[in-house]
């Protein structure tokens, strides 16, 4: 976004591709409290805001995914999941990271069962219930303390036998009444039941009086045999001590796993160079946002594995959109289509001035002061 507001400011006509379902910010249900100015506002608000703001100067949105770009010839083109391919002589590459996972057993078949790698956007869902978190970083910390906000106990399982998230978010979930934490430990399987809920049930119910043409209010055995057969879900976490190997169970509801991201850049393999010893990330050049590839930029976590914070992420998208422009106009590749509204103004007032040529004309080019930078920016708003 803040790469967008840049950009649009300097009048490139930037359009914005991305799944309307946001990033990490968007899923960021607790207040932002580290980013100067900001104080009482949620992810999703401050989100909304810096759209508000690109959008203000222009900047235009695509609800879409990029699936590949093809670089091999200028204007690159875009292709993406629904939009039909996209010409553009410049690419800020700012797609963020995804979740990791575990890759254990009962992980995967219980994902929407309980399983979930987002406390804010699942949390509610088990208000009053008992919650296990997996991780040590800031993002668990972050959904322990998110979750201990509606359930009734929280779990903390880390690995090791200290948390490297920022102390003051560690010292608030070690002092939490109602975070456990189990250090030195690991999470080996999610342990699963089928659990019959009413959607799973109408829709079993519906399916089976079709078939056999009969009224479930007092289902036969068969029927309430076939109504068993629904939704998994999770109802507890085999755990194993690490200097011990001792494993025990643990009664829980829903499974957090919050073990760090993966930058989402797997579209851009062969196309740019990666950071050799951060797996994932894009190189940049120096201290620019240039990439291997001269057009291509990128900004955020995608090319960051060391600060990954809102702020520096907005500082570099920044920093993404004045590179772009700076070697946009090196290359002398400009913006046609403001270009083409600037001149045909240009024409019209040239006319309307030749008409009433004479004292007392108005002159709304003279008006606007003339600068057509200006001009490009308010068209630009109003469209
Ligand atoms: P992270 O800092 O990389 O932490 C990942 C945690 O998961 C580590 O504690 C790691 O254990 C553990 N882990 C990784 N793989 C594991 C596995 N296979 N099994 C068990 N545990 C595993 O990731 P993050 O917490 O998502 O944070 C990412 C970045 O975003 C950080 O820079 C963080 O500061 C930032 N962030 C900031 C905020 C904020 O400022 N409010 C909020 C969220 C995130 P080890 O420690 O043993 O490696």
């Amino acid at each position: 976004m803040s790469a967008a507001i840049y950009a649009a400011r300097a009048g490139l006509s930037p359009l914005i591709i991305a799944p309307s379902m946001g990033g990490q910010l968007q899923g960021k249900g607790v207040d932002v409290e580290n980013y100067p100015a900001l104080s009482n506002v949620t992810g999703p608000t401050v989100i909304a805001l810096m759209r508000h703001q690109a959008a203000g100067f222009g900047a235009t949105f695509e609800d879409d995914w990029v699936l590949s770009i093809d670089a091999s010839k200028r204007p690159f083109t875009i292709h993406t999941n629904v939009t039909g391919p996209i010409e553009t002589h410049s690419i800020i590459v700012a797609t963020g990271a995804e979740s990791n996972w575990l890759g254990i057993p009962g992980e995967y078949e219980l994902r929407g069962g309980g399983v979930s790698s987002c406390a804010t956007c699942d949390g509610f869902l088990y208000a009053g219930k008992e919650v296990l978190v997996v991780g040590g970083g800031d993002t668990a910390m972050e959904d322990a303390l998110v979750l201990a906000r509606t359930s009734r106990k929280v779990t903390l399982v880390h690995r090791r036998d200290s948390f490297r998230a920022s102390k003051v978010m560690a010292d608030r979930v070690i002092q939490h009444p109602i975070i456990d934490i189990l250090w030195n430990t690991t999470l080996e399987e999610i342990l699963g039941e089928s659990q019959s809920s009413p959607t799973a049930n109408a829709n079993v119910a519906e399916e089976i009086e079709e078939d056999l043409d009969v009224d479930l209010d007092s289902p036969t055995p068969a029927v309430a045999t076939e109504m068993e057969d629904s939704e998994k879900v999770v109802r507890g976490a085999v755990l194993r001590n690490v200097n011990t190997g001792e494993t025990t169970e643990l009664k829980v509801d829903a499974v957090f796993v919050a073990i760090g991201h993966t930058p989402a850049t797997s579209f851009l393999e062969g196309i740019v160079e990666f950071d050799p010893s951060h797996k994932g990330y894009v190189k940049t050049m120096g201290t620019s946002t240039h990439t291997s590839v001269p057009g291509i930029f990128a900004a955020g976590d995608v090319a960051d594995s060391v600060y990954r914070q809102a702020i520096t992420s907005a500082g570099s998208g920044a920093a993404a959109a004045l590179d772009a422009e700076r070697w946009l106009s090196e290359e002398g590749l400009g913006n046609e289509a403001a270009e083409m509204e600037a001149e045909l103004l240009r024409e019209m007032m040239d006319d309307s001035a030749a008409a009433g040529a004479g004292e007392g004309s108005y002159n709304a080019y003279e008006e606007a002061g003339g600068r057509m930078q200006g001009v490009k920016e308010s068209i630009a708003s109003e469209l």
